[in-house]
């Protein structure tokens, strides 16, 4: 956990989000800006940097937020439709909070 960590934080319960799951090691929440009618976090309570950060230890913890986006995606009624599960991975792949996430992205027309 970072202090100074935005997601570190909503974890912690100490700044608002629109929760969908709260679990032993990850949450999913909604997007505040959202980029598709479908746009949610899944992100794991430990504090990584980025995707780069990644180490054979966090394998489980990965694996985990993937199959959290299918399940997800599926409860949203977007898995026959299509989706995307994203990892943007520092600035220059357009990472702007640094605590590893995985985007769901979906619900298009
Ligand atoms: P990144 O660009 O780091 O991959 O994604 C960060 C995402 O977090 C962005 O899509 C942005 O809209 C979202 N975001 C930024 N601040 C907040 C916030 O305070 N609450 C929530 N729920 N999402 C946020
Ligand atoms: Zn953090």
């Amino acid at each position: 956990m970072q202090k100074d960590c935005l997601f570190c934080q909503i974890i912690r319960g100490e700044k608002p989000a629109d929760f969908l799951f709260k679990g032993e090691s990850l949450v999913v929440f909604k997007d505040i800006y959202p980029e598709a009618p479908v746009h949610l976090l899944i992100v794991p309570r430990i504090h990584i940097r980025s995707i780069n950060e990644v180490t054979d230890k966090d394998k489980e913890i990965i694996s985990q937020m993937i199959l959290k986006g299918q399940e997800t995606a599926k409860e949203q009624g977007i898995a026959a439709s299509g989706y995307k599960l994203l990892f943007n991975v520092e600035r220059g792949g357009g990472q702007a909070i640094f605590h590893v996430h995985l985007h769901l992205l979906g619900g298009w027309r």
